[in-house]
């Protein structure tokens, strides 16, 4: 049980509303796959995917126990596991989980257990290289795969697809054209020898937005249903899903020269009243964000933080704020919010969203 007043509240009307902006954005085949790996980015994997399952046609999620916990939960929809590994195949088949085979030894592997169970055209999905240079086989291994195909009919390729480095860039354009083409000449080798048509995906987020005309068959949306595009003008046009939220543990009044915090990083320079959040950069709050470089709202008034994050706790300056002990404290419920401490730890919201720690609680609303 996790009573922790620090809470995650995720959102789920804007979540429904960011995933019907991307459908306006598809073609009406277009599938979707939502990505809901690292608890659904920093949020609880299980309550976005219980929110999304009869929503979306797919779900993604990074590793195998990602996807079991999904199974556990009863999620009935197809979960493509993006990075299985081999230790991991036998799970993979247990609780019915997709398998991106993306190299020839996992291929291999899973063939083999395939084999001995055996099973009957079970669906796997192959990944390709095209230039992020991360996980995915070769096109020259083409002939290879195609004639370890021929040979099986333990398993069936659901779906063949690649992964953008760098969609989101206008000045890389070229480089993702380039991507996209080699992914659907690679499409076509497979099409052109295999008696049945494998579903083709290329798209995340931002290549949704950039590049629609690369919507093959599905997309992969992640950041975007949790309410970020490429710009200020795509954000704003979503609706945030995670709000971060707190209470007043502690109100105190300080003298000037007083400090607050360790390495008594604030000082203070006249009578300054602080208090005292039950949240640290153990629940992943960078702290870079201390020392007046964020804020955060209580009653509607920017409150800096002062001093340095701790573990546990931050503190903010409220002189200025009419509040009481156990008032509400936002630490953010904006994409502006989430912006700008991202800034101010040298990152972007994908690393601020996922950093939110088990330890704080996730309601979905
Ligand atoms: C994480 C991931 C996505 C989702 O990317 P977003 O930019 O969050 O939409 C899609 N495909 C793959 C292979 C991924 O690893």
């Amino acid at each position: 049980m996790n009573n922790h007043v620090t809470v995650l509240e995720i959102d789920g009307n804007a979540l429904e509303h960011n995933l019907n902006y991307f459908k306006q954005k598809l073609q009406t085949e277009t599938k979707i796959l939502a990505v809901v790996k690292a608890e659904g980015y920093g949020s609880d994997a299980v309550k976005i995917a219980k929110f999304l399952e009869n929503r979306v046609d797919y779900f993604a999620v990074a590793y195998t126990h990602e996807g079991v916990a999904l199974r556990k939960a009863e999620i009935k929809t197809p979960i493509l596991v993006l990075h299985p590994l081999t230790q991991n195949l036998q799970a993979i088949v247990d609780y019915r989980l997709e398998p991106n085979l993306y190299s020839f030894k996992i291929f291999e592997a899973f063939l083999k257990l395939a084999d001995e169970i055996p099973l009957m055209n079970y669906p796997i999905h192959l990944k390709f290289n095209t230039g992020l240079n991360r996980l995915g086989f070769w096109h020259t291994d083409i002939p290879q795969i195609l004639s370890t195909l021929k040979e099986t009919t333990h398993v069936k390729v659901h779906s063949l697809f690649s992964h953008l480095a760098a969609s989101e860039d206008a000045e890389e354009q070229e480089f993702t054209l380039h991507q996209i083409h080699n992914f659907a000449y690679i499409s076509q080798q497979f099409y052109k020898y295999l008696d049945y048509k494998p579903m083709l995906h290329v798209l995340n987020t931002s290549g949704i937005l950039n590049f629609p005309e690369a919507q093959f068959d599905m997309v992969r949306i992640g950041i975007g249903l949790y309410g970020f595009g490429n710009d200020e003008q795509e954000t704003s046009q979503l609706k945030n899903t995670h709000n971060l939220k707190s209470i007043i543990s502690q109100i105190h009044f300080i003298e000037p020269g007083e400090t607050v915090g360790y390495n008594r990083a604030f000082i203070a320079k006249t009578r300054t009243k602080t208090a005292t959040i039950p949240i640290g950069h153990a629940d992943g709050l960078s702290r870079k964000i201390g020392n007046k470089k964020c804020f955060v709202l209580i009653n509607n008034q920017k409150a800096p933080i002062i001093g340095n994050v701790c573990m546990d706790m931050i503190m903010v300056d409220i002189t200025k704020i009419n509040c009481d002990e156990g008032d509400e404290v936002i630490i953010f419920n904006s994409q502006e919010m989430i912006k700008q401490i991202s800034n101010s730890a040298e990152t972007i919201p994908y690393e601020t969203l996922t950093a939110i720690s088990h330890r704080v609680k996730k309601m979905l609303k």
